[in-house]
């Protein structure tokens, strides 16, 4: 299965993505999580990205498409994989589409998460990440996954926030990006729904977000 994952920041992408791959069994590749783990090992990408992070701009497309398109050519992407964060804007839907049909490869699901942007920004400051496992949803302003205390409440772990979680503007800046239907990341998701509404396999999933994490996942999991 070859995913596509959408919805903006603070929409569950990352708790529903993770369902997703343990149902088909496929790498979860974030591109947000490969900049931060190559900031945090000082990797000369990480230092490219990380002023880009810091202000919520976008990590120019001569970084991102290639460290994407190659991370998709790796072993562990053979049977199929799940992509979240990618693509950002129109230009990397183009590329990616351009890729997988070079490539032989198609695209069989995209989900998309619909949310308002203000509910959006109030879930992404209560986010917190548990050291352990990214995957883990924390967050202190959603009652059906609040931290147990200040520790995670699924495996008891420490609990931090991701500097740019807490920065109203470059949080402002990410949706601008995200809810920009012309050439953003709705432009992109648009993209693939075309794609889909012209026919073919791929099915174009939409979501919304508003409910609660195990609402939006039963209607995920009742669309698949
Ligand atoms: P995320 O974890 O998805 O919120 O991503 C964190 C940050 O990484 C974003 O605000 C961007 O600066 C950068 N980033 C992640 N994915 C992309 C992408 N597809 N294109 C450009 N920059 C990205």
């Amino acid at each position: 299965m070859n995913i596509l994952f959408f919805g903006p920041n603070g929409s569950g992408k990352g708790t529903q993505g993770a369902i997703l791959k343990d149902k088909y069994k496929t790498p979860h590749i974030e591109s947000g999580a490969i900049f931060r783990d190559a900031i945090s090992k000082g990797t000369e990408l990480g230092k490219k990205a990380k002023a880009y992070i810091d202000k919520g701009d976008l990590v120019p497309d001569e970084i991102t498409i290639p460290m994407i398109l190659d991370r998709l050519k790796e072993a562990d992407c053979k049977k199929g994989w799940l992509l979240d964060g990618f693509p950002r804007n129109r230009n990397q839907a183009v590329k990616l589409d351009e890729a997988l049909k070079k490539a032989g490869m198609a695209l069989d699901i995209v989900v998309e998460i619909i949310l308002d942007r203000e509910i959006a920004k109030n879930r992404i400051m209560g986010r917190r990440l548990c050291v352990n496992d990214n995957n883990h949803p924390n967050n202190i302003f959603i009652d059906a996954i609040k931290p147990d205390g200040d520790k995670c409440r699924v495996c008891g772990g420490s609990l931090k926030t991701r500097s740019d979680d807490q920065d109203e503007s470059a949080i402002g800046k990410r949706h601008d990006i995200y809810y920009d239907t012309k050439t953003g990341t709705l432009a992109s998701a648009y993209y693939f729904k075309d794609l889909a509404a012209k026919g073919g396999k791929m099915k174009y999933i939409e979501l919304d977000g508003k409910p609660g994490v195990k609402a939006v996942t039963d209607e995920l999991v009742s669309k698949l």
